[in-house]
């Protein structure tokens, strides 16, 4: 049997599980893999997505660190797809291509004012407190009421954040420049905007229950919110996820914070030096800007329930002042150079991970797709390890269709990117960032702090 090569683009949950189930897959087929991955080292979102005080999602980073460690597949870090390496070069070298490049964009929002100084997309504030290496090292935290669009996970993430004191975040890996910014923080309220009702909401009940355990923060709700009709009565009693969410919030309302007239801080009765405000059944309209066109107040209109778990809009609209927004209302992905892409929804077209022609809708032999940027940004971690399955199904089944690539060998990928100057980062590099991130932890009992310019990421990689 020839060995096939096979190269996988995003070294991200999506390619490191295609990766590990292909190669679990070998006695269908020989394989050889070569995961490239544009940042200087792997992981993806759960390295640069998944907040720093959420240590048990950043453990899947020992089980994707197990499957690169079988020592079975190449990596190539800070090797740009289509800049470095492109379309063309891997039907040279390989007989077909996945990939798994994620969603790491904010969807975008079509509100007067978005463009306001001080509103902001969710990911880059991600980013940022994420430690990732293309955003800039400071952010601006001046503001005392802040806004957050969007009633999922990441949505609570962004206010968490927001709302949690820095001193709380030391025993985390948060970079020392955020640890910094964070301490500066003006921050006292943190609206958070939903535009359907707590029975409907896309975030978990764990990360909900969290924002309840922050020290010297209060959670502010108001019982408007809470007059459910038939549909939310009926998601409370018959799914386990949205009973636990509302029981949560119920307990929120006793709470001495809690205050039943909107927006009327003075008269919440909590003692914390910080709130976190949950309003439901209010659909963003305006972002209002002040004479420098800084964010003044977000213009929202109250909605009620439309009896089938959606929402209608009142025609009432409510002013909430605050001087920064963040919109957390979904990720959406990037276009790949040379690869169809589908504008509309942010995700390489595909059938069940066989890429097809944006037009013709006909399967584009040799290329793949897995993870958010085959399926869209929905769905936890674990979610990605099926989806890889079905990809890597076709491609077991599809071998006969695949490219010819003329130089096959493993040694023509690095002599290709030695000739091109990119200095590029292998799992040996890998290794030494990660133990140089976990030393500079050890004197803090820290697990590790990270490091964030992406030269000098490069430079402890290869160990100049
Ligand atoms: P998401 O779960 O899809 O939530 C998006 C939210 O934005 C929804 O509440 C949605 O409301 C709202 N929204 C969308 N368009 C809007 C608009 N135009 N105006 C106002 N609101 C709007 O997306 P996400 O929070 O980005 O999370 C992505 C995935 O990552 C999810 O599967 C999430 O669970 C996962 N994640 C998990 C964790 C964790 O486990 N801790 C952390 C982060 C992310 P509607 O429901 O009304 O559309």
């Amino acid at each position: 049997m020839t060995k096939l090569r096979l190269a996988i683009v995003g070294a991200g949950p999506a390619g490191i599980y295609a990766a590990d189930i292909l190669l679990k897959a070998e006695r269908k087929f020989d394989v050889s893999i070569d995961l490239f991955e544009q940042l200087p080292a792997p992981y993806g979102l759960v390295r640069y997505g998944v907040a720093p005080d959420h240590p048990r999602i950043k453990g899947i980073i020992t089980a994707l660190r197990d499957v690169l460690d079988r020592g079975d597949i190449r990596l190539f870090g800070n090797v740009r797809f289509g800049e470095d390496i492109t379309l063309d070069d891997l039907k040279h070298h390989y007989n077909a291509v996945i990939f798994a490049t994620g969603a790491i964009r904010d969807t975008a929002m079509e509100i007067p004012g978005i463009d306001a100084v001080g509103s902001y997309g969710a990911a880059d504030y991600v980013s940022w407190f994420d430690g990732h290496p293309d955003v800039p090292r400071e952010w601006p935290l001046d503001a005392a009421s802040v806004g957050v669009l969007g009633n999922g996970n990441v949505a609570l993430d962004v206010a968490r954040m927001l709302a949690k004191h820095a001193e709380d975040l030391l025993v985390t890996e948060v970079p020392e420049n955020v640890y910094e910014g964070l301490k500066s923080s003006a921050i006292t309220d943190v609206h958070v905007f939903g535009r359907r009702g707590p029975a409907q909401v896309k975030f978990t009940p764990l990360e909900l229950r969290e924002l309840g355990e922050l020290r010297d923060v209060d959670m502010v709700v108001y019982d408007e919110d809470f007059d459910y009709d038939e549909a939310s009565k009926d998601a409370v009693a018959s799914n386990k996820q949205v009973m636990v969410i509302d029981r949560v919030l119920q307990s929120w309302r006793k709470r001495p914070s809690a205050n039943g007239a909107r927006g009327d801080v003075d008269n919440a009765g909590g003692t914390a030096s910080r709130r976190l405000h949950l309003h439901f059944w209010a659909r963003p309209v305006e972002v209002r800007k002040d004479e420098e066109g800084r964010v003044a107040a977000l213009v929202y209109e109250r909605t009620q329930p439309d009896g089938q778990g959606g929402a209608v809009g009142t025609g009432e609209l409510r002013e909430v002042p605050m001087q920064a927004l963040y919109r957390a209302i979904g990720y959406f992905g990037s276009p790949l150079p040379g690869v169809p892409f589908d504008k509309k929804h942010g995700v390489i077209p595909n059938r069940e991970g066989q890429v097809l022609a944006k037009d013709s809708n006909q399967r584009v032999p040799g290329i793949y797709a897995t993870g958010w940027i085959k399926r869209g940004p929905v769905g936890l971690i674990g979610h990605t390890k099926s989806d890889a399955m079905e990809t890597v199904r076709h491609i077991i089944n599809d071998q006969g269709s695949w490219w010819q690539p003329v130089d096959p060998s493993e040694a023509s990928i690095p002599a290709l990117l030695h000739e091109r100057g990119v200095k590029w980062t292998d799992l040996a590099g890998w290794h030494r960032l990660d133990e140089h991130e976990i030393g500079l932890g050890a004197p803090q009992e820290r697990a590790r702090v990270k490091v964030v310019p992406r030269d000098e990421m490069v430079r402890v990689s290869r160990g100049e």
